[in-house]
């Protein structure tokens, strides 16, 4: 340890010094007061010791000073005098001096005086370092709740957003928990369902907006949330007036601060429109689907979607699932019947046949307008018999039928799928050659292609 020792008798000075050096402390000696005073304000020192008595300053003025300089660290002062009344050394401790040596020196008083020196200059030290170490654990408290309030601040900004968002957003959006109790329901939720945020709030989903015929799958859905797994369904959910949107929803879970799943949200768009428009456009299509297989002027098949039965017919009979027959007719005479009556009264007379063939042809039949006043009629399942005497009832209904102009009367020809024929339009040509048959036969009757003629036409 350094010490400084202000003595202005040589003689004690060195004699101090000895002591002290023996003793292992590190010494700088001055002569005087003022000298101390040089020497301390350069380094200062922890231990002082200082003779009473010196020109110029005296220990007294010496203790003052080194007080009045607040370093880092205590200086202990010890003042060397032989004065010892109690006046003196009051004024000497209020002066600043820590303790005190009697004149002349005394080497074992030295030593307990300077081990108490050390005592409380350690402890000064560790008193210090712990003050240090207070002050450090202080600033970094400061410095943690500083970094906490910021976040705090910042979670606070978070939440603000995300409440503009889910308050703004054009959605639909509700957050539930496990038993699809709502928490919070936002403006568009509101507008869609007709419940105010206040209405719903801790009600069930299932006492509002599901229907009870989506309850199952709905707590299926949530169930999914709760194990952490969003899903996107659409879905119809009812409103508070009692009428039905249709909705795109979407689930997601929602996490507590751990982690864990506490809830889910629902985000729920209105496709209503959508699906209105989807409905109207599948009615146009199959509208129009049907207008392509239909014929205006009888509302009969058109020669197309004949085609199409008959390669149905063709290829099931193929399989040897069924077998079918195919009836053509054609209006008698009816190129002088325009001709009389005109194309009007001719178009009449076709929708008049095409009624008849309506009303009297078996219910899984097939009838068309194959083609300008020729009809066809297909009848799966029908063996060539059976289709004959279809043929002729129909025959005989044609003519029974009253008409504003003139008797009508059509010809048939009537064929039945072979085995040997290859595609659907064999069937026809055999038909075709027996109404040709029919014709030359003079009209107004049902002809089957048979025998050697059935085979020539194949
Ligand atoms: P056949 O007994 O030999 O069949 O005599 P036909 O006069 O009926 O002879 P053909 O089959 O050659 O004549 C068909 C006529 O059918 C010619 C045409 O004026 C008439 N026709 C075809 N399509 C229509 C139609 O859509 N409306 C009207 N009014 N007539 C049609
Ligand atoms: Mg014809
Ligand atoms: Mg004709």
């Amino acid at each position: 340890m350094r010490v400084l020792i202000a003595e202005d008798d040589s003689v004690s000075r060195l004699v101090l010094r000895k002591a002290l050096e023996e003793m292992g402390y590190s010494v700088l000696a001055a002569k005087d007061g003022e000298e101390a005073w040089e020497l301390f304000q350069k380094h200062p020192f922890p231990l002082v010791i200082s003779d009473w008595m010196m020109p110029g300053a005296d220990g007294i003025e010496l203790c003052r000073r080194v007080r009045s300089l607040r370093e880092k660290g205590y200086t202990y002062f010890i003042l060397l005098t032989a004065r010892d009344s109690k006046e003196d050394r009051l004024h000497a401790i209020e002066s600043g001096a820590d303790d005190f040596l009697s004149k002349p020196l005394d080497r074992a008083e030295l030593a307990s005086r300077l081990s108490v020196a050390r005592r409380i200059l350690d402890m000064e030290h560790r008193l210090r370092e712990a003050n240090e170490e207070l002050a450090r654990q202080k600033e970094e408290l400061e410095l943690k709740t500083q970094a906490l309030e910021m976040s705090q601040e910042m979670i606070q900004q978070a939440n603000l957003r995300f409440r503009e968002l889910f308050e703004n957003v054009p959605v639909a959006c509700y957050t539930f928990d496990a038993g699809g109790v709502i928490y919070e329901w936002n403006r568009a939720a509101a507008l869609l369902y007709g419940w105010q945020e206040y209405e719903v709030l801790t009600c069930s989903i299932f006492d509002t907006i599901i229907r009870e015929e989506d309850r199952e799958l709905m707590q299926e859905l949530i169930q999914r949330v709760m194990r952490g797994d969003g899903s996107t369904v659409e879905s119809v959910d009812r409103c508070r007036d009692g009428s039905t949107r249709y909705v795109l929803r979407s689930l997601f879970p929602l996490h507590g601060s751990a982690g864990e799943v506490v809830g889910g949200i629902c985000a729920s768009v209105d496709i209503t429109q959508r699906v209105e428009y989807e409905r109207e456009l599948r009615a146009l299509n199959e509208r129009l689907e049907s207008l392509a297989f239909t014929d205006a002027l009888t509302g009969l098949l058109n020669h197309r979607a004949m085609q199409d039965h008959l390669a149905e017919a063709f290829a099931r009979a193929r399989r040897g699932e069924d077998t079918f027959s195919f009836v053509l007719l054609d209006i008698d005479h009816f190129k002088r019947f325009n001709d009389t009556y005109g194309h009007q009264a001719g178009d009449e007379v076709l929708r008049l046949v095409a009624q008849v063939l309506q009303d009297n042809t078996p219910s899984d039949s097939l009838v068309s307008r194959y083609g300008g006043e020729e009809l066809s009629v297909l009848l799966p399942g029908y063996r060539l018999e059976d289709a004959i005497s279809v043929a002729e009832n129909l025959r005989q209904a044609i003519a029974a039928t009253p008409n504003p102009y003139r008797q009508i009367t059509a010809s048939f020809g009537v064929a039945e799928y072979m085995p040997y024929m290859h595609s659907p339009s064999d069937v026809v040509e055999v038909a075709d050659a027996a109404l040709y048959e029919a014709k030359r036969a003079g009209r107004n009757c049902v002809r089957p292609l048979l025998g050697g003629a059935h085979r020539q036409a194949a």
